[in-house]
Protein backbone atom coordinates (compact mmCIF):
# COMPACT_ATOMS: atom_id res chain seq x y z
CA UNK A 1 0.00 0.00 0.00
CA UNK A 2 2.60 2.56 1.06
CA UNK A 3 4.71 1.83 -1.88
CA UNK A 4 1.86 2.25 -4.32
CA UNK A 5 1.38 5.70 -3.09
CA UNK A 6 5.12 6.50 -3.47
CA UNK A 7 4.99 5.36 -6.60
CA UNK A 8 2.07 7.22 -7.43
CA UNK A 9 3.72 10.23 -6.19
CA UNK A 10 6.70 9.84 -8.54
CA UNK A 11 4.52 9.10 -11.64
CA UNK A 12 2.95 12.27 -10.94
CA UNK A 13 5.54 14.59 -10.99
CA UNK A 14 7.29 12.89 -13.51
CA UNK A 15 4.43 13.72 -15.63
CA UNK A 16 4.33 17.35 -14.13
CA UNK A 17 8.27 17.64 -14.96
CA UNK A 18 7.00 16.46 -18.93
CA UNK A 19 4.29 18.92 -19.03
CA UNK A 20 6.25 22.03 -17.76
CA UNK A 21 9.22 21.12 -20.69
CA UNK A 22 6.17 21.31 -22.91
CA UNK A 23 4.33 24.40 -22.26
CA UNK A 24 8.33 25.43 -22.11
CA UNK A 25 8.56 24.86 -25.69
CA UNK A 26 5.49 25.72 -26.84
CA UNK A 27 6.12 29.36 -25.47
CA UNK A 28 9.47 29.67 -27.47
CA UNK A 29 7.69 28.41 -30.35
CA UNK A 30 5.46 30.86 -29.76
CA UNK A 31 8.03 33.59 -29.02
CA UNK A 32 9.85 32.38 -32.86
CA UNK A 33 6.52 32.65 -34.72
CA UNK A 34 5.73 36.28 -33.30
CA UNK A 35 9.45 37.17 -33.95
CA UNK A 36 8.73 35.74 -37.08
CA UNK A 37 5.36 37.59 -38.07
CA UNK A 38 6.42 40.76 -37.23
CA UNK A 39 9.52 40.40 -39.35
CA UNK A 40 7.56 39.76 -41.77
CA UNK A 41 4.68 42.51 -41.38
CA UNK A 42 7.68 44.97 -41.06
CA UNK A 43 9.16 43.91 -44.39
CA UNK A 44 5.42 43.88 -46.29
CA UNK A 45 5.14 47.63 -44.81
CA UNK A 46 8.67 48.65 -46.64
CA UNK A 47 7.77 47.23 -49.66
CA UNK A 48 4.59 49.00 -49.55
CA UNK A 49 6.39 51.88 -48.83
CA UNK A 50 8.52 51.98 -52.10
CA UNK A 51 7.37 52.46 -55.65
CA UNK A 52 6.31 49.60 -58.12
CA UNK A 53 8.25 48.44 -61.19
CA UNK A 54 7.50 49.82 -64.34
CA UNK A 55 5.44 48.62 -67.01
CA UNK A 56 6.84 46.90 -69.56
CA UNK A 57 5.07 48.59 -72.49
CA UNK A 58 6.19 51.77 -70.90
CA UNK A 59 9.49 50.75 -71.18
CA UNK A 60 9.04 49.42 -74.63
CA UNK A 61 7.95 52.70 -75.47
CA UNK A 62 10.63 55.12 -74.43
CA UNK A 63 11.91 57.19 -77.13
CA UNK A 64 14.99 57.21 -78.42
CA UNK A 65 16.38 60.75 -78.42
CA UNK A 66 19.30 62.74 -80.95
CA UNK A 67 22.73 63.36 -78.75
CA UNK A 68 22.48 66.41 -81.06
CA UNK A 69 19.19 67.86 -79.89
CA UNK A 70 20.65 68.17 -76.27
CA UNK A 71 22.41 70.84 -75.08
CA UNK A 72 26.38 70.34 -74.43
CA UNK A 73 26.28 70.27 -70.98
CA UNK A 74 23.10 67.84 -69.97
CA UNK A 75 24.24 64.83 -68.94
CA UNK A 76 23.15 61.46 -67.35
CA UNK A 77 21.56 62.25 -63.71
CA UNK A 78 22.44 58.22 -62.54
CA UNK A 79 25.98 58.23 -64.35
CA UNK A 80 27.05 61.72 -64.70
CA UNK A 81 28.36 61.02 -67.94
CA UNK A 82 27.40 64.00 -69.96
CA UNK A 83 25.76 62.60 -73.19
CA UNK A 84 27.88 64.27 -75.49
CA UNK A 85 31.41 61.76 -74.41
CA UNK A 86 29.81 59.30 -73.55
CA UNK A 87 27.97 58.91 -76.80
CA UNK A 88 25.53 56.28 -75.65
CA UNK A 89 21.80 55.50 -76.47
CA UNK A 90 19.68 58.72 -74.55
CA UNK A 91 15.91 58.70 -73.55
CA UNK A 92 13.85 60.77 -72.98
CA UNK A 93 10.80 60.36 -69.46
CA UNK A 94 7.56 61.94 -70.09
CA UNK A 95 8.46 64.74 -67.65
CA UNK A 96 11.36 65.84 -69.88
CA UNK A 97 14.18 64.43 -68.38
CA UNK A 98 17.33 62.50 -70.09
CA UNK A 99 19.29 59.49 -69.76
CA UNK A 100 21.06 57.09 -70.74
CA UNK A 101 18.93 54.24 -72.01
CA UNK A 102 21.01 51.60 -69.99
CA UNK A 103 21.19 53.50 -66.67
CA UNK A 104 17.38 54.33 -66.82
CA UNK A 105 16.13 50.75 -67.91
CA UNK A 106 17.16 48.96 -64.72
CA UNK A 107 15.95 51.89 -63.09
CA UNK A 108 12.34 51.32 -64.28
CA UNK A 109 12.26 47.92 -63.68
CA UNK A 110 12.68 48.19 -59.82
CA UNK A 111 10.53 51.73 -59.60
CA UNK A 112 7.86 53.50 -62.02
CA UNK A 113 9.43 56.69 -61.09
CA UNK A 114 12.08 59.52 -62.99
CA UNK A 115 14.82 59.49 -61.03
CA UNK A 116 15.52 63.23 -61.01
CA UNK A 117 11.68 63.96 -60.42
CA UNK A 118 9.74 61.12 -58.32
CA UNK A 119 7.04 62.08 -62.08
CA UNK A 120 5.18 58.81 -61.78
CA UNK A 121 4.93 56.31 -64.73
CA UNK A 122 2.30 53.21 -65.26
CA UNK A 123 2.74 50.59 -63.57
CA UNK A 124 1.98 46.35 -64.61
CA UNK A 125 -0.47 46.49 -62.30
CA UNK A 126 -2.13 49.35 -64.08
CA UNK A 127 -1.71 47.65 -67.71
CA UNK A 128 -3.58 44.46 -66.38
CA UNK A 129 -6.81 46.62 -65.16
CA UNK A 130 -6.41 48.52 -68.42
CA UNK A 131 -6.49 45.06 -69.67
CA UNK A 132 -9.13 43.49 -67.88
CA UNK A 133 -11.13 46.65 -68.35
CA UNK A 134 -10.89 46.33 -72.52
CA UNK A 135 -11.76 42.57 -71.85
CA UNK A 136 -15.31 43.61 -70.17
CA UNK A 137 -15.91 46.43 -72.69
CA UNK A 138 -15.63 43.42 -75.20
CA UNK A 139 -17.34 41.47 -73.56
CA UNK A 140 -20.17 43.80 -72.85
CA UNK A 141 -19.84 46.52 -74.35
ZN1 LIG B 1 23.98 57.30 -67.39
ZN1 LIG C 1 11.69 63.77 -64.29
Amino acid sequence: MRNVWLNRGGFCSMFTGIRQNVEQEDANQQQFLDNLISQLLDEAQTNAKGPPPASERFIQSLPRVSVDSLSSDESCIICKENFHESQSAVTKMPCHHFFDRECLLPWLQLHNTCPMCRYTVETEEQVKEEEQEATRNWMYG
